[in-house]
């Protein structure tokens, strides 16, 4: 009886199940469209301390000074940018 991947079953060794599971998981990490990330948070260490951002893809709020005056700021436009490198497709796809 072949499982569904994700679903271990008493009848496959765990050794058989987990390396599906990473399989799987290699499949999936190359398929950025498969997730949707609902809100994050985020520490980003500055060059003054530390400050947090909350949001997701697009559309991010952020603690410092900078961000209460102008709804954008170099923590938000630095995580965009760093999610937007994570996420773009490699060339070899
Ligand atoms: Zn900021």
């Amino acid at each position: 009886m072949k499982s569904q991947l994700g679903e271990p079953t008493h009848e496959q060794p765990i050794e058989m199940a987990l390396q599906e599971a990473e399989e799987e998981a290699r499949r999936y990490a190359v398929m950025p469209a498969r997730f949707t990330f609902i809100c994050m948070e985020v520490h980003i260490k500055t060059d003054d301390g530390q400050e947090m951002l909350i949001g997701s893809l697009g559309d991010w709020s952020c603690t410092c000074r900078f961000y209460e005056e102008w709804n954008t700021c170099s923590h938000a436009m630095a995580i965009e940018s760093l999610l937007k490198r994570v996420f773009s497709p490699p060339s070899y796809l």
